[in-house]
């Protein structure tokens, strides 16, 4: 590479800017993305260090007027430098501009103050306050003893906590609380200011504990394993398959407390939705004040702060979703994804990377690794662990031996057979009477996916499916079915063509049609409904959730949302009402995901000491994924999806990238669609095979239009190639330039 595009300001206003240098001789081959160098800066003879963001052969000025890079500002790459360099990795595998990569990895700084509400604490016990107030008193430290002492007044009045908490603006206003006197509390160690949004830790030192047990032989071996292999430079990524309730949190807390030991710090990433108090209590208990959260609720500015602890080392492990993958840790030595098979670790905005990916990118600059861990490992990394990429361990067994819940198919060609039209089979109804009898609860749970409904025959289970693609179509407007991949159309049949039967249509149910057939089947039954309709109030999601623990509902019927990291030890009874609603959802994960729920909502069934039992309910009860699930065989699963996507040529067999394509004119919209798949076919190769542009399951948002392109093709290289062209094109083509067009690399939600 001739040249370098190197950034000399971090700041965030200038992320835009980038200089390119000519890279001297001895720099060949030596300079790396990330790396900081010294160059010459405007012509007054001024020296900079910036961060080398590209390596590059393509001159973008002229080359004879290009000024070469100084020097190497310091060995090694330092920890902005690992972030840049992995930006600019998401930026080449994913596709965005340098600045959203950059915005991306790189904690933000927040510009303008924001309001928020701060509250003082008292950080010691009442006894250790008493004393320092006697002290202060003593000293005529009136200002600082004002405080204390309200603080101590507020303990006593709050007998539950026993903790006293100032509001900061109030103290202001109040009792003349100043900036200075609250550092000096805090420096003393008294007080403690905290924004109500972070997560406490509600643990006081004496109750953290070094080793609260000792693992079990299996879960030991994994530890003893990732530890000496890693130990003897061997990073490969470790791929726990253990089911839920096996152990596999206890194992990352050691693997954890092994990094720790060395001086290093750990990220553990969690999917938000399974960010409960509980797990982060776990994590507190074991390592104290060495934990801190993020999560979506911290405005910008705390998730800074956050931030800005951890670069100060005052924090060696965060837990938080997606973005805390960028903690500014200058030694990190692990990055922990638990329940890697979740969608929520894909970002949905460009560069839409996968947190997986990044981990895993981000362990390789920076000398870490990688532990994965899941009950339902996503087949990509199955995959992988067959193929020697990852190590795979397993812990197929749950701690103290707890029964898995019993699973139960039910047939629902057979119940319409039976005359029974209902949403409760008859097996299901009878499970729910004899619960509803014994006082226990019930989950039911419908797992829709995706925007527009499949298209299958009652009477014998019939999908109608894309002749090309493999995958279910789905009905739009106008009576039309179409596919998601390639836009193939056609009628919406009227009979269908497996058996004849006129009960063939749009799949269609929603949960509060569930809730009203619960409420007529079980008239005396309290019943609950979590959905995107009664969660959109701020708190609505936890309020509906305690209100269910504390068993002020005998039925919570809901989507995807109940199946997820909760634990009702009550429940004994899960009803899966159409398992088909995410197996046809029209993508290439729709089985992989409709074996991931059904795996997890029948552990919802029995967590405590009752064992209890699912019900799935199904028109295509011979299907792998539902049989596979049914008797929790995760391997008979993964080798049929493997087959299907051997065979169609999905990911991981091959990459699939996709072009979106947005825009609020429909018309220019599919002019544009056109003119893209011409300019895409004009570079493609051999290799790649080019589908569609079609629909997406969205094809309207907020009244922007969508279409999307596909390439597959087995050679990642070939497809990063080919939209490095196309990126570099696309400014220059006219008809394109009002649209917004944006990459993704292996989708794994639906657009
Ligand atoms: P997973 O993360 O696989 O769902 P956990 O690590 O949460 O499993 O373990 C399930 C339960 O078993 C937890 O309550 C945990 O505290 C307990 N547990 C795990 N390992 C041990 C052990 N070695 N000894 C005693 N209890 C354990
Ligand atoms: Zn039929
Ligand atoms: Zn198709």
């Amino acid at each position: 590479m001739k040249f370098a595009n190197i950034i000399v300001d971090i700041s965030l206003e200038k992320l835009d800017r980038t200089f390119q240098y000519r890279i001297p001789e001895e720099l060949q081959g030596v300079l790396k993305e990330g790396m900081q160098v010294r160059v010459p800066f405007g012509n007054g003879g001024r020296t900079l260090t910036g961060y080398v963001l590209e390596l590059t052969d393509t001159c973008q000025w002229d080359e004879g007027k290009l000024k070469p890079i100084l020097g190497l500002a310091e060995k090694g790459i330092r920890l902005e430098g690992q972030l840049i360099a992995l930006a600019a990795w998401m930026r080449r595998t994913y596709g965005s501009t340098m600045n959203q990569a950059l915005k991306t990895v790189l904690p933000v700084k927040k510009s303008v103050q924001e309001k928020i509400s701060r509250k003082v604490r008292l950080a010691v016990s009442r006894e250790e306050a008493e004393a320092a107030l006697a002290e202060m008193e003593r000293k005529h430290q009136t200002a600082r003893a004002r405080i204390l002492k309200a603080l101590l007044d507020q303990a006593g009045q709050d007998r539950q906590s026993g903790q006293g908490e100032l509001d900061y603006g109030t103290a202001q206003k109040e009792l003349g609380l100043t900036a200075a006197t609250a550092r000096k509390l805090t420096e003393l160690g008294l007080i403690r200011m905290e924004s109500d949004t972070i997560f406490r830790n509600p643990i006081r030192p004496s109750e953290v504990q070094a080793h609260p047990f000792t693992l079990y032989p299996a879960q030991q071996a994994i530890v003893d394993d990732v530890v000496a292999r890693t130990a003897a430079g061997d990073l490969r990524p470790a791929l726990i398959h253990g089911v839920t309730g096996s152990g596999k949190t206890e194992v990352y807390m050691e693997l954890i407390a092994a990094v720790l030991e060395q001086g290093k710090e750990a990220i553990v990433l969690i999917p938000e939705i399974a960010l409960t108090f509980q797990t982060v209590l776990r994590f507190y208990r074991r390592f104290g004040d060495q934990v801190s959260i993020i999560h979506s609720k911290l405005s910008a500015g705390e998730r800074y702060d956050q931030f800005e602890r951890a670069r100060r080392g005052e924090v060696k492990v965060m837990i938080g979703p997606r973005s805390a993958l960028f903690t500014p840790f200058s030694h990190l030595g692990i990055i922990v994804i638990d329940e890697e098979h979740e969608g929520s670790y894909k970002s949905e905005n460009a560069p839409r990377y996968h947190a997986r990916e990044a981990a895993i990118e981000r362990a390789r600059i920076c000398g870490a690794y990688v532990v994965l861990g899941s009950a339902t490992p996503s087949v990509d990394s199955y995959e992988r662990s067959r193929e020697g990429i990852y190590q795979l361990y397993e812990l197929p067994f749950r701690v103290e031996n707890r029964a898995m819940p019993g699973t139960e198919v039910v047939d629902l060609r057979e119940e319409l057979r039976m005359g029974n039209r209902s949403i409760f089979s008859a097996r299901l109804k009878e499970l729910m009477e004899d619960r509803l009898g014994k006082g226990q609860q019930i989950m039911l749970f419908l797992n829709r996916r995706g925007y527009a409904g499949f298209v299958s025959c009652r009477a014998c289970g019939h999908v109608i499916k894309c002749p090309h693609c493999d995958v279910s179509l789905s009905l739009h407007g106008g009576g039309r079915m179409v596919c998601h991949y390639c836009g193939y159309q056609t009628r919406a049949a009227k009979k269908c063509p497996s058996c004849g039967s006129a009960y063939i249509g749009a799949f269609r149910a929603g949960t509060q049609q569930v809730a009203e057939a619960a409420a007529k089947a079980f008239p005396g039954a309290r019943i609950l409904r979590m959905d995107f309709d009664t969660t959109r109030q701020k708190g609505g999601h936890e309020r509906i959730l305690e209100a269910f623990s504390k068993k002020q509902a005998d039925i919570l019927v809901g989507t995807q949302m109940i199946v997820k990291g909760h634990d009702f030890p009550g429940v004994t009874l899960v009803g899966v009402l159409a398992a088909d609603l995410s197996l046809y959802a029209g993508d290439y994960r729709s089985a992989e995901r409709t074996f991931q729920l059904l795996v997890q909502a029948a552990g919802r069934a029995g967590r405590g000491t009752t064992p209890g039992t699912a019900v799935i309910q199904t028109y295509s009860p011979d299907h792998y994924s539902i049989v596979a699930a049914a008797a929790q065989d995760y391997k008979a699963f993964f080798e049929q999806e493997m087959n299907f996507r051997r065979m169609m040529n999905y990911p991981p067999a091959a990459h699939l990238m996709a072009l979106y394509l947005m825009s609020g004119d429909e018309e220019a919209l599919n002019e544009g669609a056109g003119r893209l798949k011409e300019l895409a076919m004009s570079h493609t190769r051999p290799e790649i095979q080019l589908i569609g542009p079609s629909d997406p399951g969205l094809s309207k948002l907020k009244d922007i239009y969508r279409k999307v392109l596909y390439l597959k093709c087995t050679e990642m290289a070939y497809l990063t190639e080919w939209k490095e062209w196309m990126e570099a094109e696309l400014p220059g083509e006219k008809l394109l330039s009002t649209f917004n067009i944006q990459f993704d690399m292996d989708p794994v939600n639906p657009f």
